[in-house]
């Protein structure tokens, strides 16, 4: 056996995304211990810049030291006790996840189904608050990954408000790619992931809670099943007492690379990194409709980061995905669930959202479906693209 090197790809899949070299040299800095006084003080700083990327002034927000699932998991085993009720409006797989968390509480969980790459129906929602006025929370997806479709967070959250039960979201695709204001907006608990947009190594899950979620998570009846995930536990290290005692052991570089990356979305501005994606989503659009392919969602619920396109029933799905893979180096989505074998999910996440990854993905895109027998025209998409930004 040798040293693994991996190739080197473009990933502009469902995540992970392409990290920034930036990103990939703070890993490579000497591992400190995980209470060292400088240590300590950059996890301070990454809850000041977590802070600012969630747009909350929320005290209980840190990342957990686990993938998104897992924020998922803290989240529902820290708010949600046995024989709770959740409301969970699902449109795809991850509001599916939701519900096993919710279940494996031993809480019931109310679901509130709409059609794959719909958005969520707020009608729907209420009539689910109306018929339930004692469920304890409601969750749902703000950026489903798995059809690329976006939900209006506001007018939910605005929903709960007016239930008074707690509002749980998930930002796991969203967070540094499009408009999410946490306060604003009356988010109780929310979590996201460091490989979509936020373009770190992943294996780490971004939360925050308001205070009436902490409050909520502090007068529990019953303790949290869980030992590792129990925020009253894990807040002994992340907490803002001086003191800060040994929960787990932090991935020490991981964080280091949390750290630039969320420095890199603060230089960037959110604004900014917000406007990049919409442009880079454009040009992508102008240019994979022009290669014949076409947009699954409704123009005005679909995610930037996330595109999600049909193409003809002629093409062989995996055959594609293989050549692009093998002679491009670029790494595009498969369909999931309900979607699977009949879509492509093509990203623009993070610092994979730039117009070279643009023009790349619809010239290696389309010579790929020449050599399928479709007609296209690789130059007159790609030069189309290109007028988007020009424009
Ligand atoms: C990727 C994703 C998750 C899970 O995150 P992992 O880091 O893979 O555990 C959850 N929700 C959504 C919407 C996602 O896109």
């Amino acid at each position: 056996m040798k040293s693994f090197h991996p190739p080197v790809r473009t990933l502009m899949g469902p995540g992970p995304s392409d990290v920034n070299p930036r990103i990939l040299e703070a890993l490579s800095r000497p591992t400190i211990g995980h209470l060292d006084p400088a240590f300590i003080q950059m996890m301070d700083e990454i809850k000041q810049l977590l802070q600012y990327a969630f747009k909350t002034e929320n005290e209980l927000t840190m990342p957990v030291s686990a993938p998104g699932s897992a924020g998922m998991e803290t989240v529902f085993v820290n708010l949600i006790e046995r024989g709770d009720k959740v409301i969970i409006c699902q449109n795809g797989v991850f509001g599916g996840r939701m519900k096993e968390n919710v279940q494996r509480c031993g809480a019931e969980a109310i679901m509130v189904e709409d059609p794959w790459s719909s958005t969520i129906d707020i009608d729907k929602a209420e009539q689910a608050l109306t018929d339930n006025p004692d469920a304890k929370a409601i969750a749902f997806v703000h950026a489903e990954t798995s059809t690329g479709t976006r939900s209006d967070v506001e007018a939910l959250c605005g929903l709960a408000a007016k239930y008074d039960c707690l509002s749980i979201v998930d930002a796991v695709t969203s967070l540094g790619g499009i408009e999410l204001l946490v306060d604003e907006w009356g988010i109780d608990a929310i979590y996201s992931g460091t490989q979509k947009c936020l373009s770190c190594v992943p294996g780490l899950s971004p939360v925050s809670f308001s205070e009436r979620a902490a409050r909520s998570i502090r007068e529990r009846k019953s303790k949290v099943q869980s030992w590792f995930l129990d925020l009253n536990l894990v807040m002994g290290y992340w907490g803002n007492d001086a003191k800060r005692s040994y929960h787990h052991t932090a991935p020490v570089n991981s964080l280091y690379a949390l750290h630039e990356s969320l420095l890199i979305l603060h230089e960037e501005g959110l604004q900014n990194a917000w406007d990049r994606h919409d442009l880079n989503h454009a040009a992508l659009v102008v240019g994979l409709e022009s290669l014949g392919l076409k947009f699954v969602v409704d123009k005005e619920f679909r995610l930037p980061q996330l595109n999600v396109v049909s193409f003809p029933t002629s093409v062989d799905d995996a055959a594609v995905r293989a050549a692009l893979l093998n002679d491009y180096n670029l790494e595009i989505g498969s369909g999931l669930g309900t979607l699977a074998g009949s879509v492509w999910r093509i990203g623009l996440m993070g610092f994979a959202s730039n117009k070279s990854n643009v023009l790349f993905c619809i010239s290696a895109l389309g010579n790929v479906l020449a050599t399928q027998g479709i007609k296209v025209e690789v130059s007159k998409a790609v030069t189309a693209a290109q007028a988007v930004y020009s424009a």
